[in-house]
Formats: C-alpha cells, sequence, structure tokens
C-alpha cells in the first residue's frame, strides 16, 4: 500500500526544476492525511509526471501549476491545474485519443516533430488499470486547464477476497 500523497511530493520535487526552467512555478496543496490505497506507484508517477509537461508545454510564457489531492466518498481525486493556453471546448473529448493533438491552427502551437501525442492515451490507461478515471474538469481557452483523475480507495478489497477464498476452501 502507498499513499498518493507520497507520490504527488515525490513527483512534484522531481519536476520542480524543469518547471522553473520554463518560467512556470509548481506548487502542490495536499491534505494531511489520505487513506493508504493499493497503488503502483510507478505508474500514477507517470501520470502525474505526463500532465505536468503537458501543462507546462501549454504555458510558453510561463504561469503557474497547482497540484492538489481531496477525498471525495470511496475515491481520492487529483488535480492538476494549470493557467495556460487551455483547450477548446470541441477537442476536450478527442485529446485522450492516441496519437491525437490540438491542430496548430486551433491552438497556435507546432508539436508535431517532437511529441507523438501518446502521453494521455497512456495516463487514461494506466487510471483505468487502477479503476479510476480521468477527464478534463475544467478548461478555458487563454485561461488554462484542470485535468482530474479519480482512484478507488477500495478499503480492504483485497484481503477481504483473500480470506473468503481461503475459508471457502
Ligand atoms: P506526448 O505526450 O506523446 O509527448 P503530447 O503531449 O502532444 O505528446 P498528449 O499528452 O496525449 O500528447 O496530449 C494531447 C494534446 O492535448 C496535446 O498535444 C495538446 O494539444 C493537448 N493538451 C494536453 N494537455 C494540455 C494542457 N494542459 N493545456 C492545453 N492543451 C493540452
Ligand atoms: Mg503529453
Amino acid at each position: 500500500r502507498t499513499n498518493i500523497i507520497d507520490i504527488i511530493i515525490n513527483t512534484c520535487v522531481q519536476q520542480q526544476q524543469p518547471a522553473k526552467s520554463h518560467g512556470v512555478d509548481l506548487c502542490w496543496e495536499v491534505p494531511d492525511q489520505l487513506p493508504d490505497m493499493f497503488l503502483d506507484e510507478e505508474r500514477i508517477g507517470q501520470v502525474l509526471t505526463n500532465l505536468i509537461e503537458n501543462a507546462i508545454k501549454a504555458m510558453p510564457d510561463g504561469g503557474q501549476i497547482t497540484v492538489s489531492a481531496e477525498q471525495q466518498q470511496d475515491y481520492v481525486l487529483v488535480h492538476v491545474t494549470d493557467t495556460g493556453i487551455g483547450i477548446p471546448a470541441d477537442q476536450i473529448e478527442k485529446v485522450f485519443l492516441p496519437y491525437h493533438q490540438v491542430p496548430s491552427h486551433v491552438n497556435g502551437r507546432e508539436t508535431k516533430n517532437t511529441h507523438l501525442g501518446l502521453g494521455l492515451a497512456i495516463c487514461k490507461q494506466f487510471v483505468e488499470a487502477h479503476n479510476g478515471r480521468i477527464w478534463i474538469s475544467h478548461s478555458e481557452v487563454g485561461k488554462g486547464t484542470r485535468f482530474t483523475f479519480s482512484l478507488p480507495i477500495m478499503p480492504e478489497t483485497e484481503q477481504t477476497i483473500k480470506t473468503g477464498s481461503q475459508t471457502t476452501a
């Protein structure tokens, strides 16, 4: 069992310098405590890293990224908020598709040569492998974007299953 707070802090500390070199201020706001969960630390770290890298790319003139987390019923929600270029409404559904990038005539950015458009498709797979979801919870063109992913807390699920199969065997 790992704690999402540790993953968030480790990833943000790691991304602090790269962000800074792009004129981006990266900070995190997490509660004092969240429940431990069954998480693939490396993959969830990668999801966060991808979201932070995307946010940095969306702020060519610098800006602010805030990573936050909160518990909502049986889920922990993690938000990555940026003050970047935003994503037009008709692109919101598409950005999670493999190889899809917002066309440069729409957002004025040319990323085709250096990026594949796979980051979010991979994030979606990793989050869904944890029975979670990932979505754009807010975006406004020219103002910024907020990505959110959820992870189920599933208290004691794994243990209950194991004990159950032992006693019925
Ligand atoms: P890769 O992740 O493979 O290096 P990529 O970053 O272009 O390439 P994705 O991470 O899948 O690919 O993102 C898809 C597209 O969604 C991006 O090309 C960009 O147009 C748009 N996008 C993603 N995150 C943001 C964001 N925070 N603000 C604005 N646009 C974004
Ligand atoms: Mg990316």
